[in-house]
């Protein structure tokens, strides 16, 4: 009876059944042909077009702002570039406007690519300065060029055909517009669920646990810029064929804080928030326009000071936008689990047991005129639980860091498996072999357990953000959760696999960030103190799992301090107080140094 209950699901029901996802992008689909047929005023077509239009650069927004945390006001500048490139080169030299979206794709890559080393490495309120910085410059750029018409602009365009059937400005157009809004719409929901979506997804909580996977933060954050710069590009290329003139106002500042506007109202932190906002915003503003005055009695912009009470009313009582409001309410569909028989991801030769694992050699740390480590030496051997203690402050968290590359040494060196490897970044020592858990448990709330520690094996993959938006990718995919339900199994976590993270109990969040340590294949486990926040229970777990990873061939330096947990795991103990290394022994040896209880009493001696 009771063997039957945990069966896995059919195989056959598994393909049958849809996701939320396919069923709502199904709907949209055949939505977008029947609303084309029916006989709607040609005035609601022309709305939806400039919705699909807006949809396009808000769609962008979502990844670079919403899911990345990067602000920017300076998306219409992109949307300019798309429209200017086609506008000007389809009426100067006639080539077809399906080559030259090609063309503005090209230049707005190339222009957000330059953007985007320069400005990316701008944290905080800089980077959001310097998008308005851009902002600005590309609309007196577009109004000072004599080719481009300056502030008159180009006129006369083509609107787009395609085989030969001009498309217009009314259904065909819409068509058109929202097929590719669709596509890439369904692209984005494709990449956030990916190996490079978790990445991705990483990046707005810090850098620190995301490069201790051994991904590049920059190297995301550089990408979703320029995602979000070529979905803007596109927008501008339909946009310039749409209104057949192109001029710099619709490309200005004002614009690109009306996009993030829009995207803030609609739910910045979701793909269907874009279209949400979009359509708001637009359908609101024209409203407004015909309503207010009329109300007032007199004619003016008063639509601009209702968005404004509007948006400020929204950031306090609804900041996460309109669709998170609907996405709270809608039943979280659970993952179904597909690969029970996906191939097991291979795994690197582990070091021989007692082979010198980790050689830390007078590592030095300085905070200004603090000494946090203070020339502290000691090894760690393949095979063995070396627990780091010692009294708050003594600088174990930070020896963690120093070994991980979180932070620079100021002197001494670390060598792991006979290679130094202090002077790396800490994205290439987790390459090594090193994983860590952090005393702050770092994950990402609003990702599924099993996600989150999918992303430890994120070096274990190479699938990119093209294959993810294609869906390719989906047999490493499966590899990789089958990885990540191994481990989160192998310590007692498969109850858990598709809660959410931010849901968990302390507890269960340490051993979430153990699987994820343990999803990257290492040689070496860090471990900063696991057992803080837990309970009896969950210790008296904890010890099992440590001890079952012994076994199983783990070398594991433990810093904790909790004596009872570290006198019964650990072989060796190393004991550190104010930066310095006290002693070095067994848990017997350090029990009874008068120099270990003064520390840890504050008891002169
Ligand atoms: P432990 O983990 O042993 O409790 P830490 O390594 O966290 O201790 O801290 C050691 C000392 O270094 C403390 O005095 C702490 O205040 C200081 N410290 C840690 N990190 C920083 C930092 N980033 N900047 C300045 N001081 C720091
Ligand atoms: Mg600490």
């Amino acid at each position: 009876m009771k063997a039957q209950a945990i069966t896995p699901p059919a195989r056959a029901t598994r393909t049958a059944m849809l996701s939320r996802r396919q069923i709502s992008l199904l709907v949209l689909a055949a939505a977008v042909p029947l609303i084309a047929v029916l006989p709607l005023p040609d005035f609601w077509i022309a709305q939806l077009n400039y919705i699909g239009l807006y949809s396009l650069t808000c769609l962008g927004l979502v990844l670079l702002t919403g899911i990345g945390g990067l602000t920017s006001f300076g998306q219409a500048a992109f949307v300019g570039i798309g429209a200017y490139t086609t506008a000007w080169l389809t009426l100067n030299t006639g080539i077809s406007p399906w080559l030259t979206l090609f063309i503005g794709l090209g230049i707005t890559a190339a222009s957000a690519l330059v953007l985007a080393l320069i400005t990316l490495r701008m944290s905080g309120h800089y980077l959001p300065l310097a998008t308005i910085a851009w902002g600005l410059s590309l609309y007196y750029l577009m109004g000072n060029i004599d080719a481009l018409g300056k502030y008159d602009g180009l006129l006369g365009l083509n609107s787009l055909s395609f085989f030969g059937v001009d498309l217009g400005q009314g259904r065909g157009f819409f068509v058109l517009t929202w097929a590719i809004v669709l596509a890439l719409a369904a692209a984005l929901l494709n990449l956030l669920d990916s190996r490079a979506g978790r990445a991705i997804r990483s990046l707005s909580s810090g850098a620190h646990m995301a490069e201790s996977m051994g991904i590049s933060t920059f190297r995301y954050k550089v990408i979703i810029f320029l995602i979000a710069a070529l979905f803007a590009s596109v927008s501008g290329w339909l946009f310039a064929h749409f209104q057949r003139t192109v001029n710099p106002s619709a490309f200005g500042l004002k614009m690109g804080i009306e996009y993030l506007f829009m995207t803030v109202v609609g739910g910045v932190g979701h793909v269907w928030g874009a279209l949400t906002g979009a359509a708001l915003t637009k359908l609101l503003d024209d409203q407004l326009q015909v309503l207010l005055p009329r109300l007032i009695g007199t004619s003016g912009s008063y639509e601009v000071i209702v968005f404004g009470i509007a948006l400020v009313m929204m950031l306090k009582y609804q900041p996460d936008g309109l669709w998170d409001f609907v996405a709270r309410r809608l039943p979280h569909p659970q993952r179904e689990v597909d690969w029970a028989d996906a191939p097991a991801l291979p795994e690197s030769a582990k070091p021989a047991a007692g082979e010198l694992l980790l050689d830390v050699r007078a590592v030095r740390k300085e905070f200004g005129g603090l000494v946090a480590v203070n020339d502290v030496s000691f090894q760690v051997r393949a095979g063995e639980i070396v627990g780091l203690i010692g009294p708050n402050g003594a600088g174990k968290s930070t020896t963690f860091n120093l070994v991980t590359g979180v932070l620079p040494l100021t002197s001494g060196a670390v060598a792991f498996r006979g290679q130094t490897i202090s002077g790396r970044r800490s994205r290439a020592i987790a390459r090594c072999g090193i994983a860590r858990t952090f005393q702050h448990v770092k994950m990402i709330p609003d990702m599924t357990v099993l996600e989150n520690v999918a992303l430890g094996a994120h070096t274990r993959g190479n699938k990119g953000v093209l294959s993810a938006m294609t869906r390719v990718d989906r047999a490493e995919e499966r590899s990789l959760f089958k990885e990540a339900q191994r481990q989160l199994e192998r310590i007692g976590m498969g109850p858990w696999l598709h809660e959410l993270a931010g849901n968990l109990p302390m507890g269960p969040q340490r051993l979430l960030e153990i699987a994820r340590a343990l999803c990257s294949d290492p040689a070496l486990l860090l471990l900063d103190e696991p057992a803080a926040g837990l309970r009896h229970k969950e210790k008296l777990a904890l010890i099992e799992v440590l001890r079952q990873l012994q076994r199983e061939g783990m070398t594991i330096l433990l810093v904790e301090h909790d004596m009872d947990l570290v006198m019964d795991v650990c072989e060796r103990l190393v004991v550190m107080e104010f930066g310095t290394l006290l002693m070095e022994g067994t848990p017997r040896e350090v029990q009874q140094s008068p120099e270990v209880r003064a520390a840890y009493l504050g008891t002169e001696h």
